[in-house]
């Protein structure tokens, strides 16, 4: 048994609200968190003589950061769905493996893959967790579900029928994944996928539902469409991937009446903010979140990172735009830990400094609680008790010149979609 005891002049806890302790102390021993509460205190325990102690001083302590999607197949480069049709699934697992020691290296000590081809997600996942290779607990979700040729199908996901859907589920968990993932809608990365087209019926989504929760696994649906997002809320689904309200043509449109239904319900929504969202129309994200949180939605930070210009290590430039859509700091940083532990399945393994939590754990310089940018100024990082030395990470790069937006990018003729119906 190996105990650490590290002090920093303020540890922050997120739950049950968000609160900074002064000369502050967490315990850990191997891969597990002691106690948490004042430096002072931790003369009363009855700790091991040879524990070691480590004073971090002018930083913030804090739980790790919980992206709720990601894409470690994806580069977050110009083109990230070319590579991944160009690569073998060896090639994937290298770019893999790169991701996920992007995302430690920027304070995220979970993950959760969201498409990933022939089940490298879980070989990334597991190599990870058998401490081969460093990077977030990892969990992940093989290919997304989808009709044929629609959304992502080169992940290797299809399945049409109420019987080839539950087949897939099946199978998925036979692999082993942790979450199942449905596409519900077309999206904006797939040639001849439209955004604004349900691909399922919510029957269909209906048996993927039950069938994962059957296995206990959760369900993530991508929905961009409006009508995807009601199908989706009304089979059940846990998480709601981007929820974005998009209409035909690709433009956004806020719908009271379906986020009064989700704030009504028990999914999560998954906004999928990313440091691009500045770049395209923040106006927008800026409208969804805002009424999102005034209906009363239950809102967990996620990026989508690794999609066409989002590097994975552009995380924590996403958090302080939640803060500017109308959430508050100490919202987003439960957001980010405990309420994303939860609406994963992870309630008391990780996502908050307590007794009984894995040890993930970041330091910061400075107090997010006070500025949310914080979080971007990284001194330390623990994972599952381990010591992680962040890599040295290039610049976020600035967009290509002349980029075409994504919702201009394709021609949007769905090939095999469900009618939009409107009842
Ligand atoms: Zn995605």
């Amino acid at each position: 048994m190996t105990t650490t005891i590290y002090t920093a002049d303020r540890v922050l806890v997120t739950e049950p609200n968000v609160e900074i302790i002064h000369q502050g102390a967490v315990v850990v021993t191997d891969t597990l968190i002691e106690f948490v509460g004042r430096a002072d205190d931790v003369g009363h325990l009855p700790v091991a003589a040879t524990a070691a102690r480590i004073d971090l001083g002018d930083v913030t302590l804090m739980p790790g950061l919980i992206d709720a999607h990601v894409h470690l197949a994806f580069d977050g480069g110009p083109d990230p769905a070319a590579r991944m049709q160009a690569e073998s699934d060896p090639q994937q697992v290298a770019l893999m493996v790169r991701s996920a020691r992007e995302l430690l290296s920027v304070g995220v000590t979970t993950a959760r893959d969201l498409g990933a081809r022939g089940y490298t997600d879980v070989v990334v996942r597991d190599a990870i967790a058998n401490g081969t290779i460093a990077g977030p607990r990892l969990l992940t979700a093989g290919a997304p579900l989808t009709s044929t040729g629609g959304h992502c199908w080169y992940m290797g996901g299809e399945a049409d029928s109420l019987d080839e859907v539950r087949k897939m589920v099946r199978l998925h968990h036979k692999h082993k994944v942790d979450h199942i993932k449905v596409m519900s809608t077309g999206g904006f990365m797939t040639a001849g996928s439209a955004p604004w087209y349900p691909q399922f019926e919510t029957e269909a989504l209906r048996i993927i539902v039950d069938e994962a929760h059957r296995v206990g696994k959760r369900v993530a649906a991508h929905c961009h469409g409006t009508e995807g997002i009601r199908r989706a809320v009304a089979a059940g689904v846990d998480t709601l991937e981007h929820c974005s309200f998009v209409i035909e043509g690709g433009e956004s449109q806020f719908d009271t009446a379906v986020a009064d239904a989700i704030a009504a319900s028990d999914s999560w929504v998954s906004p999928t903010i990313n440091v691009r969202a500045r770049d395209f129309d923040p106006e927008r994200f800026g409208v969804r979140i805002a009424g999102l949180k005034a209906a009363g939605a239950r809102i967990i930070t996620s990026t989508d990172s690794g999609i066409d210009n989002t590097p994975h290590f552009a995380f924590p430039q996403s958090l302080p735009l939640y803060v500017e859509f109308g959430m508050t700091t100490a919202e987003v940083l439960r957001s980010t830990t405990v309420l994303a532990a939860e609406a994963l399945g992870l309630a008391g393994v990780t996502g908050q400094l307590a007794a009984g939590c894995e040890a993930d754990l970041i330091a910061v310089r400075g107090n997010p609680l006070d500025d949310i940018a914080a979080t971007a100024d990284l001194e330390y990082v623990v994972a599952r008790g381990r010591r992680f030395i962040p890599d040295v990470l290039p610049e976020i790069p600035p967009l290509p010149e002349g980029l075409v937006p994504m919702n201009k990018r394709h021609s949007f003729t769905q090939l095999n979609h469900e009618e939009p119906s409107h009842v």
